[in-house]
């Protein structure tokens, strides 16, 4: 009998809006070390750009199912929600 088995990828994009976040947290930092005279400027953009980088991040990786594609919120999950395929736990193996 054959059961829908799966594997929980890790999918890291540099192409996508995540990045582009990155990039703009970036430009936020250095924002804030150009308008560094200005006292509020560096706490502004410091800020915006922490929090822009750390935004973007999260959005260029995420998990998701091998056998569809979809996308899972932690690696815990035992069964996708979205094929109910089971997922193999990495290292540990159980064979009978
Ligand atoms: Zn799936």
């Amino acid at each position: 009998m054959e059961t829908n088995q799966s594997k929980i990828v890790r999918v890291s994009s540099f192409a996508g809006a995540g990045c582009a976040l990155q990039a703009l947290g970036l430009v936020s930092l250095i924002l804030a070390v150009a308008t560094l005279f200005t006292v509020i400027g560096p706490i502004v953009f410091g800020f915006f750009g922490i929090w822009l980088f750390i935004y973007g991040r999260r959005k260029s990786i995420w998990l998701e199912c091998s056998n569809c594609g979809g996308k899972l919120a932690n690696n815990r999950i035992k069964i996708c929600p979205y094929c109910k395929a089971i997922f193999i736990v990495g290292e540990r193996k159980c064979l009978n």
